[in-house]
């Protein structure tokens, strides 16, 4: 059993819920998207539809930089960065967007893998979501990916009321003060599907080839991704040589260096072999290692493309 909160009260809601903490919610500037926002500019906020970029950055920056360099002090030459988190808390996100930060952590906050800056951004961060009834764009397709209930709160909207579902401890204590509601949270529908099926023996079909023209390399794909976490790290020195920082920024593995190696060597040099890898990789070899899809369904990546190619058109005609 969940809660119920009359849509009036959202604002004062909200405002107990991140009070002393950062607001991050989606907001239409031109285009909608996820930003920093005070609780004074709650009717700034805007529900309809999902932003084109994900809430990724929040946890992964496009750049950011992890140590400073002094190569002149011979007892310090380098000092880490350090990362302090305000408290935060994300409102009005996806359950694509949070089943983006499920994959993330298998990646950058498991007993395996860790990331100080990804692991604080974690558990910093409060999870409220809006239930995507109706499907908030044509290119969803969440629906075929399985995802999971992965939230501190999820709200579903019945007009003049939302519907409160915890997902976690954390959220429980949240609305322990609201009314009870008797309610099944609706299950999302979307009428894109993915015909999700083992791709080992389809690499070499001639379905692939209808992409190999059109795609550009230009990686808009893999920044809009809901959880493409590929990065690279680089040193950059002042003119003097001595200082400098060393930095960690987002990578594409549609750029054609992005496997270049010593010596000059580049493993996947047509575009046709990057667009394959991008997609092998969400629907199949990361299913082998975590047990999961990489893919959430979000569809940025089929919106955002200047192309417009739809990896799913590809993967539905090997029925
Ligand atoms: S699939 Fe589209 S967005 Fe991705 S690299 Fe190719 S042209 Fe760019
Ligand atoms: S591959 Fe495309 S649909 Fe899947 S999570 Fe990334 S952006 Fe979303």
């Amino acid at each position: 059993m969940g809660k119920v909160l009359d849509k009036k009260r959202l604002k004062e809601f909200l405002g107990k819920v991140s009070k002393g903490k950062e607001l991050i919610a989606p907001v239409k500037r031109g285009t909608l998207r996820f930003e920093i926002i005070n609780i004074n500019y709650f009717d700034d906020i805007c529900l309809e539809g999902r932003p084109l970029f994900s809430i990724k950055k929040f946890f992964s920056p496009a750049k950011h930089d992890l140590l400073k360099l002094n190569l002149a002090d011979k007892k310090k030459p380098f000092e880490e960065e350090k990362t302090r988190f305000k408290p935060r808390v994300i409102f009005g996100a996806r359950l694509c967007d949070f089943n983006g930060l499920l994959r993330l952590d298998k990646l950058f906050n498991s007993k395996e893998y860790q990331d100080d800056y990804y692991k604080a951004a974690r558990e910093n961060t409060l999870l409220i979501g809006i239930n995507c009834v109706p499907a908030p764009s044509k290119y969803c397709f969440c629906e075929s990916m399985g995802l999971e209930k992965y939230y501190d709160l999820m709200l579903h909207d019945m007009g003049n009321k939302y519907y409160i579902e915890a997902g976690s401890p954390k959220g429980e204590a949240l609305i322990m003060t609201l009314e009870d509601y008797d309610f099944v949270m609706p299950e999302i529908k979307c009428d894109k599907k993915l015909f999700r099926k083992d791709l080992t023996q389809y690499y070499d079909n001639p379905a692939w080839n209808s992409e190999n023209d059109k795609c550009l390399s230009c990686g808009k794909c893999t920044s809009h991704c809901t959880t493409c976490l590929c990065f690279d790290v680089m040193d950059e020195l002042e003119v003097d040589l001595k200082k400098g920082k060393r930095f960690k920024e987002w990578d594409s593995c549609q750029f054609l260096n992005f496997t270049l190696v010593a010596g000059g060597a580049i493993f996947r040099k047509d575009r046709l072999s990057r667009f394959k890898h991008r997609i092998y990789h969400k629907l199949q070899y990361f299913r082998e290692k975590f047990g999961m899809d990489m893919c959430t369904g979000c569809g940025r990546c089929i919106e955002a493309c200047p192309r417009l190619i739809d990896f799913t058109e590809v993967i539905n005609k090997f029925r």
